[in-house]
């Protein structure tokens, strides 16, 4: 594949020529090329999205809708196709990579729908003759960031909410997984948004995102990544007094009570920790198991565990490559300092390269027990399939030790006691929790994080008011 950038309603070359090349994370071999955007391109990009902005905010909200709707008939006809170059470039199983796409145009319709729905409001005066009016007006145009672990998720779940709300937008995907985006960004073309209204461009992120910056027109950055990343960028804003969003990293803590019925404990676990490989913001990161239960819990989850699949994605399997060396040496490092420290390796623990004669990267499904607060598993974000389990003696310890962090993006617990589970999820320092379920993501639900995970939601109503701006009126009659 080579990919370009699309800028301006076209597909183009960079204007230097300039390409980076793209690797199938499965056998490491070279998959194709991207055009790597210069600054000429990236200020053609700025200056296409702000003229198109004027035009694209006086459409009316049934006129973005059916573009959105059009968006996703063309995401249904394409999802085989899209699928496969996610899978290649990625390296999650086909199934998952379906489901990813259905989960995008999920989001799409939703917007679709609620593009409909932007209203203001006309507030009671205190005098006969004036009249209070608020408008919701786009914020303009938009740069939006998004990482690789979900190659179409992370990007629609952003552009639907601002095209719905009339802002225009500047998309760019990330180095490693740039051509689920260009298939994409095709189909956009061919649904006919005006030009200028959505535009790709990929290359040096660190260029891409100072232009973002720089540029007093880009009105809100939208951006899924890393916290460090996160917290460059809002330094970055501050020049130019930007909205932003910024969905980032977490540590989500995964508490099993006495009263949790296993089977659902044992599938949420499952669910929350090995999807994606573990290459979720909100994947479980570790686990905290009442002790009386900790070797019920153990007997029905290492059974389980030890089913799960390794290979290529576009075999059947239940997991896929690590997406490359830096990231499995991350998931090695917290291993290997997890044992040094002392704790009990259950199942696992083994990283394999050349699976099968092949070249990428692969961690088996591994699970430490005896694991201390002083190990680096127990602190930061691992991305990886391991899930390190401690123990638990009381409710108020349990949630002490979920809440003992900085981040606040995604936690889960199981229970099947009704005022403990009111307890629990009211005392969870987290933007998300997912009760007796490891699956907590909907189109219409809030998505999003406190503390060092960033603030910003997506999903529902909550979201296009990120792209929204309040504008109040007084009008004397
Ligand atoms: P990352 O390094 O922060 O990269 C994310 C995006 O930011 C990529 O497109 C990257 O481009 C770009 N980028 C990197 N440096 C930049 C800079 N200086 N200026 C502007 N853009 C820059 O994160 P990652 O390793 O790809 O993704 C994994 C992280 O994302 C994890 O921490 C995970 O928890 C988080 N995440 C959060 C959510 C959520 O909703 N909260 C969802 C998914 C993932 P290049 O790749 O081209 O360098």
């Amino acid at each position: 594949m080579q990919g370009k950038l699309y800028i301006d309603g076209a597909f183009t070359d960079a204007s230097d020529g300039a390409t980076f090349t793209v690797q199938d994370p499965f056998s490491l071999e070279t998959i194709g090329t991207q055009a790597a955007a210069t600054a000429t391109d990236l200020d053609r990009a700025i200056a296409s999205s702000e003229n198109a902005f004027g035009l694209w905010r006086k459409k009316t909200a049934p006129e973005r809708a059916a573009l959105l709707r059009s968006f996703a008939t063309k995401l249904d006809e394409a999802q085989e196709e899209i699928a496969r170059i996610m899978t290649q470039e990625q390296g999650k199983p086909l199934a998952e990579a379906r489901g990813e796409i259905a989960y995008a145009r999920s989001y799409v319709t939703w917007y679709a729908e609620e593009a409909l729905r932007v209203n203001g409001d006309l507030i009671p005066s205190s005098a006969a003759n004036t009249r209070l009016k608020v408008l919701k007006e786009p914020v303009g145009p938009v740069g939006i960031i998004t990482p690789w672990n979900f190659p179409i998720a992370m990007f629609v779940r952003k552009l639907a909410p601002a095209l719905a709300a009339g802002c225009t937008a500047i998309v760019k995907p990330p180095r490693v997984t740039p051509f689920t985006a260009v298939k994409v960004f095709e189909l956009l073309h061919e649904v006919g948004f005006p030009k200028g209204v959505v535009q790709l461009v990929t290359g040096n992120s660190g260029l891409i995102g100072d232009k973002f910056l720089d540029a007093p027109g880009i009105r809100k950055i939208s951006f899924t990544g890393s916290t460090e990343v996160g917290v460059q960028l809002m330094a970055g804003a501050a020049k130019t007094l930007k909205k932003l969003s910024l969905e980032l990293g977490g540590h989500a803590p995964l508490l099993v009570f006495d009263d949790a019925e296993m089977a659902l404990a044992v599938e949420g676990t499952i669910n929350a920790k090995f999807r994606n490989c573990g290459q979720v913001c909100i994947a479980a990161n570790r686990a905290y198991v009442q002790k009386s239960i900790l070797s019920d819990y153990l007997d029905a989850l290492v059974p389980a565990v030890n089913k799960l699949t390794q290979g290529s994605g576009l075999e059947t399997v239940d997991m896929g490559p690590i997406i490359d060396e830096k990231a499995f040496r991350k998931i090695e490092g917290h291993v290997a300092d997890a044992l040094a420290k002392g704790a009990t390796l259950v199942t696992g623990g083994k990283g394999e390269r050349a699976l099968e004669g092949r070249g990428g990267y692969f961690f088996a499904p591994t699970i430490l027990t005896d694991v201390t607060p002083d190990m680096r598993i127990m602190q930061e974000e691992t991305f990886g399939p391991v899930l390190p389990i401690a123990t638990f003696d009381s409710e108020e310890e349990a949630i002490a030790l979920a809440n003992d962090t900085p981040f606040g993006l995604a936690a889960y617990f199981f229970s099947g006691g009704l005022s403990r589970v009111t307890r629990v999820e009211e005392e969870l320092a987290y933007g998300m929790v997912g009760v007796n379920t490891g699956r907590i993501s909907a189109a219409q639900a809030p998505f999003g994080g406190i503390k060092m995970s960033g603030f910003g939601r997506e999903g529902g109503p909550y979201s296009i008011e990120e792209y929204l701006q309040t504008k109040y009126i007084a009008t004397q009659i």
